[in-house]
């Protein structure tokens, strides 16, 4: 069987959780082979959690510079990751921004089809088949590629881990960085969320939209948030009228999730809002206009006073909590 790359995503020895994830769909193509990028060390330090995780191989692309450079280190690697692997069945990352960039430069490298934010892959008789969720979720689309290696970006939340543990081995590859074509990492830190989920892969997400009226009011939308252990979202609508940050805008040209639930207070659920969060399991919407867009594709729908609601929900979930 061909092994199937995956690229780590981590920061500071923290694997996140799409890299379990995208070790499942790789099991479903082939042999999971988990590829990390970063400086010497890291790979060795990463095998265990990443053999819990399914990969029975960790290719180790390390040098000292590669925590020095954006995106090229990356693609460096899983080219070298994908010359030592021979012909791997595919190659997985993440459709975060990041993973974006690095799926397209690698297509481009290796002269490969690219498949962008895919929601699931199958083998269909050894061909590697990626469904995708498009025009805001209108349609559902299943797309193989016609050249070299299938390079899939995959969105966070869309596969569930179901890891079957290996060990790891962990072999090195070379990576050689060309500074002149890289963008150089002048300081690194992470926007902090504080104890809420990363946005892009929280099983729960609550968002406000313009309905919130106001960045004060936003609480309401936090404390639902914290009261399901979720992370806090928003339209661009909110965003705009600068009620929340624009990190944690969801939709097209936001963030998309695909979360277990998500929660939209006051969002009208216009296609460009639900192209980010349609393909979430569960969708509850509050909205004060039972005409709302947003009730066509909410599991559970209430039409209401988002203010009147909201509170009472969070209490409702506080009290079953105990
Ligand atoms: C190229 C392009 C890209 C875009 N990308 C994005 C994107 O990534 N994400 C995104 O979200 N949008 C995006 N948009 C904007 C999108 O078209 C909508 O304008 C936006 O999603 C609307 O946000 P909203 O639902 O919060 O606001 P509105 O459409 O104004 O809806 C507010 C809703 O709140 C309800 N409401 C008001 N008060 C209450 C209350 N007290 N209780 C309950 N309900 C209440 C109203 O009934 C209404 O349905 C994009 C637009 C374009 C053109």
């Amino acid at each position: 069987m061909s092994e199937v790359l995956v690229l780590v995503e981590q920061h500071d020895g923290a694997i996140s959780k799409v890299t379990g994830e995208l070790l499942t769909a790789a099991a479903r193509l082939g042999e999971p082979a988990a590829v990390v990028v970063g400086k010497p060390g890291t790979a060795e330090s990463l095998a265990g959690a990443l053999g819990a995780l399914g990969a029975g191989k960790v290719y180790a692309a390390e040098s000292d510079e590669a925590a020095g450079f954006l995106i090229t280190p990356a693609v460096a690697g899983l080219a070298a990751a994908a010359a030592a692997a021979g012909s791997p069945a595919a190659i997985l990352l993440a459709a975060t921004v990041e993973g974006r960039e690095i799926a397209g430069r690698l297509a481009v490298r290796l002269e490969s089809g690219l498949l962008a934010d895919a929601v699931d892959v199958t083998d269909e008789g050894g061909v590697v088949v990626a469904t995708h969720s498009v025009f805001g979720g209108s349609y559902t689309v299943r797309y193989k590629v016609a050249i070299g290696t299938p390079i899939i970006s995959i969105r966070p939340g869309s596969i569930e881990a179901a890891p079957t543990a290996a060990t790891a081995t962990v072999v090195p590859v070379e990576v050689t960085i060309d500074p002149a074509i890289s963008a150089v990492v002048v300081a690194d830190h992470p926007e902090p969320v504080g104890d809420r989920p990363e946005l892009s892969s929280a099983a729960v997400v609550v968002s406000g939209g313009r309905g919130v009226g106001s960045a004060e009011n936003f609480h309401i939308v936090e404390e639902l948030a914290d009261v399901m252990g979720g992370a806090v979202g928003a339209s661009r609508a909110a965003v705009d009228s600068g009620y929340y940050p624009p990190q944690f805008q969801v939709g097209q040209t936001g963030t998309t999730v695909s979360p277990q639930i998500y929660v939209a207070l006051g969002i009208s659920g216009a296609i460009q809002h639900r192209a980010g969060m349609q393909t979430s399991k569960t969708i509850i919407a509050v909205n004060k206009d039972a005409e709302a867009p947003i009730f066509e594709i909410a599991d559970f729908g209430v039409v209401g006073d988002l203010f009147k609601v909201a509170p009472q929900l969070a209490a409702a979930v506080k009290e079953r909590k105990g």
